[in-house]
């Protein structure tokens, strides 16, 4: 190779480092109500993970899913038990985000404190107060990868949402994803995900949602 080519080479790889800085594939796996698993095969990501198996009549999953994860945030909404459960996520031994109704009741895992943006090794995160009964709720916007996935949560609030531009995956509840089609304003994000709901199901006018099985799973890839 003469030495133009060589350093044309060069150039070529460090473009492609520079562009990948923020690349990365993210892949999802649906566990059950408003849990998923989802990881850069370095950092994972449970949403309202661990909750207690079969609560209030909604979904079981397997306890062998109840193990320790290195380097894994659990994002909690709020502390209803199909959410949270203090006693299984001391086994995950993840760190905890959530509302002090929740962090309130953990003993062993650590937690970090709700601030307008909070940073977990790769992720960003900012908590957005929604609605939920008189409980403590937050919605989740979460930067990862150049890919911004938001987390209703189970509010009734659908503005919040409607609020934030440019959502790659929207993570939805059926109610929600009514109340913005009642108003005949399309649901926001490139992809949207229907979760919490108690089996199989459409959501019409929806478009492309995915109203995914316990199980199913999918992946982003991002390159910048
Ligand atoms: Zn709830
Ligand atoms: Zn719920």
């Amino acid at each position: 190779m003469n030495r133009i080519l060589k350093l044309a080479a060069a150039a070529a790889v460090l473009a492609a480092a520079a562009g990948s800085a923020d690349a990365g594939t993210l892949e999802f796996r649906f566990i059950g109500n408003e849990a998923f698993e989802i990881t850069d095969g370095e950092t994972t990501l449970f949403t309202d993970f661990p909750y207690r198996p079969g609560y209030a009549g909604y979904m079981y999953y397997g306890l062998r899913e109840v193990k320790r994860r290195a380097d894994s945030l659990c994002l909690i909404t709020h502390r209803h038990l199909d959410h949270f459960d203090p006693n299984l996520m001391k086994r995950v031994e993840c760190t905890v985000v959530g509302p002090e109704e929740v962090t309130g009741q953990l003993f062993g895992n650590e937690f970090l404190p709700l601030e307008e943006e909070i940073r977990f090794r790769t992720l960003t995160i900012r908590p957005i107060r929604t609605q939920h009964g008189e409980l403590e709720h937050y919605s989740y916007l979460v930067t990862w990868h150049g890919l911004k996935l938001f987390f209703t949560g189970d509010t009734t609030d659908y503005d919040a949402v409607m609020r934030v531009d440019g959502i790659d995956v929207l993570f939805v509840t059926p109610w929600v994803a009514r109340k913005i089609l009642k108003q005949d304003l399309p649901i926001p994000g490139k992809k949207k995900v229907i979760y919490h709901h108690r089996g199989r199901g459409v959501m019409p006018g929806c478009g492309e949602c995915l109203w995914p099985k316990q199980g199913d799973g999918f992946q982003l890839t991002t390159a910048k």
